[in-house]
């Protein structure tokens, strides 16, 4: 279907920033060929390795729009900014930090809800034959491409999509039969920049734009559902749900507004943002889901997120934690018992060996009678 591209194209973009929408662009529904070659590269260097389905497949069918709508002509890129102010936390507490995105509401339900709105008025704008296939960080396309083509930002060396009103955001897009005029794309780059490879904990941007996602934290402490690797627990500090570090120092973040979505984003419970990390070491499965209820940040699930408050507490190495500790060793499961043991091992107070001196006579699980053996011998 051929619509008047450059009137239709400027009311869909007014459509949008009317539905509260942050950033909109527009690109052809072409294949993506160079970010195809460039996400196959890393999937072939093993960089994608934890994400099993992640596949070179995924990345084939991703990279041509019309593999996922067959009358495909343009894609809408819309972005949300999810930058907000920081509720204070209480100081008397041990607390973990989670990062800015999973403050609020989960962005997966926030974006559905604008999108189908969206969606039913850009039908009436343009005619109930408009087809449309939205995504929003749910399916084989990759919406920073998307969002790059479509002039939204640019690409940071840190791998994320850059605007001018920051990299605090989420993207979607919606590939539809409508054809539309293309959005210049954005000459701007990084320049001669390096803070956020040189700031880096765990050293997870290995060049320009190259990330190692076994390494980072993001990955580490949401994606990852196993054991965290020994040689990175150390430098993860007390992040529990992600990480900011590389956004909190990249100079496009230095001037930042709120977003249009500012309300469903932020967030005054300052349990969701630096969470009293003996109490989350605490909880049970049903109480974490009530606690983060709509938060993105159950996709950790109770033992994910106990692991890294585990690893958290190891590195803040408090003695006042090594009580908790020591009754997750006996109480947890297998996966907990092991970070716990970790961590008692990092604080290594006389009760701290105590703790894994009598707990190394009853485990029964090799991996986790291994990781005491290991905190003793620290
Ligand atoms: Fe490194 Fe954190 Fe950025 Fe991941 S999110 S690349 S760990 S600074
Ligand atoms: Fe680019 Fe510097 Fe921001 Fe990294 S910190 S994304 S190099 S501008």
């Amino acid at each position: 279907m051929i619509a008047d591209s450059n009137t239709t194209t400027e009311k869909i973009q007014d459509l949008a920033n009317s539905h509260g929408f942050d950033m909109v662009g527009f690109t052809s529904a072409d294949p993506f060929e160079n970010s195809k070659d460039f996400i196959v590269q890393r999937v072939d260097e093993g960089l994608l390795s934890g994400l099993s389905w992640f596949t070179k497949e995924r990345v084939e069918r991703g990279s041509n729009p019309k593999n996922i709508l067959k009358d495909a002509k343009s894609i809408i890129s819309l972005g949300l900014s999810y930058y907000t102010i920081k509720p204070k936390h209480n100081t008397d507490t041990i607390n973990g930090k989670i990062a800015m995105y999973a403050w609020g509401d989960d962005y997966h339900r926030i974006f559905e809800r604008k999108i189908k709105d969206f969606i039913a008025d850009l039908k009436q704008l343009t005619s109930e034959e408009t087809n449309t296939y939205w995504y929003t960080d749910t399916g084989p396309m990759s919406d920073r491409a998307v969002a790059q083509r479509a002039g939204v930002g640019w690409f940071g060396k840190n791998t994320n999509i850059l605007t001018d009103k920051g990299s605090w955001v989420v993207l979607a897009q919606i590939i539809t039969n409508l054809d539309l005029e293309e959005s210049p794309v954005s000459k701007k780059h990084c320049g001669t920049c390096t803070m956020c490879i040189d700031v880096c904990p765990t050293n997870a941007i290995i060049g320009a734009g190259i990330l190692d996602n076994n390494k980072c934290i993001s990955y580490l402490t949401i994606e990852n559902k196993g054991p965290i690797p020994m040689e990175l627990r150390s430098k993860m500090g007390n992040w529990i749900f992600g990480c900011d570090i590389c956004q909190d120092v990249c100079p496009v973040n230095r001037k930042q507004a709120l977003g249009n979505a500012y309300n469903d984003f932020s967030q005054k419970d300052s349990e969701r943002v630096s969470p009293d990390l003996i109490s989350l070491l605490k909880i049970s499965e049903d109480s974490f889901r009530k606690r983060f209820a709509k938060s993105p940040v159950l996709r950790a699930k109770v033992d994910g997120m106990k692991r890294n408050v585990c690893v958290a507490l190891g590195n803040i190495k408090n003695p006042s934690t090594v009580e908790p500790l020591s009754e997750a060793l006996i109480k947890d499961s297998a996966l907990v018992r092991g970070h716990a043991a970790w961590a008692l091992g990092q604080i290594k107070t006389d009760s701290a060996i105590q703790s894994l001196a009598s707990r190394k006579k009853l485990e029964k699980d090799p991996w986790v009678l291994k990781e005491i053996e290991l905190a003793l011998n620290s």
